[in-house]
């Protein structure tokens, strides 16, 4: 059986998020990332977070786009989280449910 490598799952994933909800707010998204980005603590991380988790929370492709931030080792919001590089960030929002 042929291994599947890291690059080809993240060049699936990325196929995906063409039908992300977050398509057609590139500017916004920005913003919303510089925000969570300048942010000095934990909570003010998590308020930054919400108008981008609330979008997620209604995104059909959520978990492909939570898999290609790992895949990636992107650092920003995706899938409603704050991630670095690659990784989730501590101060998930509140509204999102554990998995694991
Ligand atoms: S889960 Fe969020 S960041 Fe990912 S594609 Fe959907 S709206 Fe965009």
């Amino acid at each position: 059986m042929r291994g599947i490598s890291r690059n080809v799952l993240s060049r699936d994933a990325a196929w995906t998020l063409a039908d992300g909800a977050c398509k057609d707010l590139t500017s916004q998204w920005t913003a919303w990332e510089n925000t969570y980005a300048a942010a000095p603590t934990t909570a003010a991380r998590a308020a930054a977070l919400t108008d981008a988790a609330t979008l997620c929370d209604g995104c059909p492709v959520q978990a492909e786009c939570a898999d290609l931030a790992d895949l990636s080792g992107y650092t920003g919001i995706a899938a409603g989280r704050g991630y670095r590089n690659g990784r989730p960030e501590r101060d998930r929002h509140p509204t999102q449910r554990r998995t694991a």
